[in-house]
This record gives C-alpha cells, sequence and structure tokens, in this order.
C-alpha cells in the first residue's frame, strides 16, 4: 500500500464533501499542493480534525484525485476493491441477462464509487480505461479484483493519460486469450465491429445505446436521415434498420469511410444504397445548401471541442451556430437530434442553445424527449458533471 497523508478542507467546502462530492480540488484543499506522489492515500479531516473520508492523489483535467470511502477504518486494499466491484457488476445484472445486448458499462469511475477509471464489456472481453496516474498505481490490484469477481475471454486497457507525451500504449492487451480484432457485439438487435487494440475510440459509443434504440424503433421508418458527426456510422445504422429511405454520413476523418461500410456490412446493409462523405461538415452545410438538399431527420452528435483545417468548434461557445445551420437542411416537420457530451454545460443551457437558435432563425419548434446517460453509465447527485451526456428530439414544426 502507498503512503498516506491527513489533509485539511478548506471549512466553506467541509460539507460538500462530508455529503460526498468526490473530486479533490486545490481550491477546497489548499495543502494538496504539499502531495507530490501520484496514488498518494489521502485522509481528509474538517478543521476540528475530525474524519471525513479518504481519498487517492491523482491529477485529472481540474481536479487532483477521487474520495473513495467515507469509513474510517476502511482499508484500501484488494478487498476493497473486489467490494466495489463486485457491487457494480451486480447493478448490471440484466444487462448480463439480456440475451440482445452485450456491450455495455460495468464500472462507472465515481459514479460507482471510485473516480479515475471505467470497465466496459464487449461481448466476453472487459476494457480499463485508466484516466489518471495515481489510479494507475493500483492496477495491478485492481486487475485481481476484476479477476475475483467475474469470468473473461480478455483483458484489455487504455491509459487516457498521457506519458512521454503519448496517450496510448501500443499493445493494450494485458491478460486472457488475445482478441481477433474487430470482434462483434450485440445491441438490440444491431451488431457493431470492436477494436480494442486500436486506439481510444473503439468503434462505438455505448453511452448512445438509447438513443440508438430510439432512432430505429420511432424514427427512422420512410425518412432521409443526415448523420453529422457521424464516426463509425452507429446512428446511420440504427436508421437504416429502422427503415429509413436513405442514410447519409458525414465525418471529416478519413477513416470514417471504411468504419461505416464495416458497420453496415455487419447489419446485412448494403453501403452502396447510401451516402459516406469524408468532409468537414460546416463545409458539407454550405453544399446542401446550394444543392438544396433538405433532410426529414438530422442526427448532430459533435465533439465538445474540434479544430479542422478551416474551423474551430467548441460545443459550449458554438452550439448554437451548429444548430442555426442544421436548422436551414431539416424539412418542415422534420426531426433533428441534437446530442452533446460537453461536461461544462447541463441540459438547461443546452435547451437554452436550442431556444436561441430556433428564435434567430425564425423557425418554430417542439421538444419531443430527451436522455442523458443511461443506467449502466452510473452517476451520482452530489456530481453533476459526471453526467455529461444531453440528447433532445426536436421536432421543427411547418411555420
Ligand atoms: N456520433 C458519433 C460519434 C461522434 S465522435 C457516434 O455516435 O458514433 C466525433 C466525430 O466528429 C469524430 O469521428 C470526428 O472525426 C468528427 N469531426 C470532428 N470535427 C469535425 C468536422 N468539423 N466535420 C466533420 N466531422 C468532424
Amino acid at each position: 500500500m502507498s503512503e498516506e497523508i491527513t489533509l485539511k478542507v478548506n471549512r466553506k467546502y467541509q460539507h460538500r464533501y462530508q455529503n460526498g462530492y468526490p473530486l479533490l480540488l486545490k481550491e477546497a484543499i489548499p495543502s494538496l499542493e504539499r502531495v507530490k506522489t501520484e496514488g498518494t492515500m489521502i485522509k481528509l479531516i474538517d478543521d476540528q480534525g475530525c474524519f471525513i473520508g479518504k481519498g487517492y492523489y491523482g491529477k485529472q483535467n481540474k481536479g487532483f484525485g477521487w474520495m473513495i470511502s467515507h469509513n474510517e477504518t476502511e482499508k484500501i486494499n484488494e478487498g476493497f476493491f473486489e467490494k466495489v466491484i463486485r457491487s457494480a457488476l451486480l447493478k448490471r445484472n440484466q444487462l448480463y441477462q439480456n440475451k440482445n445486448t452485450n456491450a455495455f458499462r460495468v464500472f462507472n469511475g465515481e459514479g460507482d464509487g471510485i473516480g479515475g477509471f471505467t470497465i466496459d464489456y464487449f461481448n466476453g472481453f472487459y476494457l480499463i480505461n485508466w484516466y489518471n496516474k495515481g489510479i494507475y498505481k493500483f492496477k495491478d490490484t485492481i486487475i485481481r479484483a476484476l479477476e475475483k469477481v467475474t469470468t473473461y475471454e480478455a483483458i484489455y486497457q487504455k491509459k487516457r493519460f498521457a506519458t512521454a507525451g503519448r496517450y496510448v500504449e501500443d499493445d493494450d492487451y494485458v491478460k486472457g486469450i488475445r482478441g481477433q480484432f474487430p470482434i462483434i457485439v450485440k445491441e438490440n438487435g444491431m451488431n457493431f465491429a470492436i477494436y480494442l487494440n486500436d486506439g481510444a475510440m473503439v468503434g462505438v459509443f455505448l453511452d448512445q445505446r438509447e438513443v440508438r434504440k430510439t432512432i430505429k424503433d420511432h424514427y427512422a421508418t420512410g425518412k432521409m436521415v443526415l448523420n453529422l458527426f457521424s464516426y463509425t456510422g452507429a446512428f446511420s445504422v440504427a436508421a437504416a434498420l429502422g427503415g429509413a429511405v436513405k442514410t447519409t454520413s458525414v465525418d471529416l476523418a478519413n477513416r470514417s469511410r471504411a468504419k461505416t461500410i464495416e458497420q453496415f456490412s455487419m447489419n446485412g446493409i448494403d453501403y452502396e444504397t447510401h451516402d459516406i462523405i469524408v468532409e468537414d461538415v460546416f463545409q458539407y452545410f454550405k453544399y446542401a445548401i446550394r444543392k438544396k438538399l433538405k433532410f426529414d431527420l438530422v442526427i448532430l452528435d459533435p465533439p465538445s471541442f474540434a479544430r479542422s483545417k478551416k474551423y474551430t468548434f467548441s460545443a459550449a461557445k458554438d452550439y448554437k451556430n451548429l444548430l442555426k445551420e442544421t436548422i436551414a437542411i431539416t424539412e418542415d416537420n422534420g426531426i433533428i437530434i441534437a446530442s452533446t457530451n460537453c461536461s461544462t454545460f447541463q441540459m438547461k443551457k443546452f435547451k437554452s442553445f436550442i431556444d436561441a437558435a430556433f428564435k434567430e432563425t425564425g423557425e418554430k419548434y417542439k421538444l419531443l424527449e430527451e436522455f442523458s446517460l443511461p443506467e449502466d453509465f452510473k452517476t451520482i447527485n452530489t456530481f453533476k458533471e459526471g453526467n455529461y451526456l444531453k440528447v433532445v428530439f426536436i421536432q421543427k414544426l411547418k411555420k
């Protein structure tokens, strides 16, 4: 076990940590300055010296580690990790039993009690994402704990923090029988090709499962569909299987074409009857306007931040304008599915962008339904920014 150091919380913040706020912040705990070693155990006390909780030091974005227990006698060892991971796996029991779906999240960081790492399940394969160097020091203990509570084909991992300027190791294999990639996973009647050995993005974003199902089951039949920022085209697959007349997928990345063809093929869809366009979305808007193209269903799921040759996009600043351009190529009574994974604003603000975009284009709209993270991406009330996903189905009304 690593060394432990006792730190005092600023009075103003005591309540927050007592109530379960998980992220260690410099403004709340000034003496965090003194901690140098990633993975150091931290005992948090109030200004009376009373115990608040235990955590570990690990730099991650604006935080400096995570609280992991409020029990003073708790030993942070393999048994602890085993208990916490087992409890998380039990909460996913229904998904493990589900015959139609075999890809989902089994451990969601602070939402499941320990911030800094996540575990995803892909049809027998486990993938661990490590988000800071501190938790990575517990890697062997955590992997042993995972092995105690489940069986697997293989375990893979990704370091999502920089080491020597690089983010992902060449070999992400940890143990078990090496996979032949892609492995194929099922999700509500769809198949997806998954690569655990090829960078941080494995082929499909599991947090959009309910949105894909909703598109397939309720929004696609007979529709001309445009999927912007389409990545591997997972939303296009959902729309095509749901009976769309045609899908058009647009993504800037060269690899997206082959990846989208692959996902279509996994589902017996003839990709030649669909359009897959490798282009900057902002260029595509101009093209669509020039060609007078309009769509019945537009799916809009940009990254929180992106820079292309010509444009910089930041969801917090530019989502409204992105929507305005989208509204212009959406049919009357057509639907826009606006999605963002940006954690710096919440649903209320997202809806204010939507409202402003429609007002400024002089169009009317109706909100049809909304989604946040699905149940397997467990979040806690004391950490709102953990629930980053916001998806809103909007109908553009005929004037
Ligand atoms: N909607 C996808 C995930 C999108 S990930 C899904 O559900 O699977 C974000 C994608 O946006 C990446 O594939 C990236 O290549 C693409 N991208 C970023 N900036 C872009 C731009 N200006 N134009 C088109 N695509 C862009």
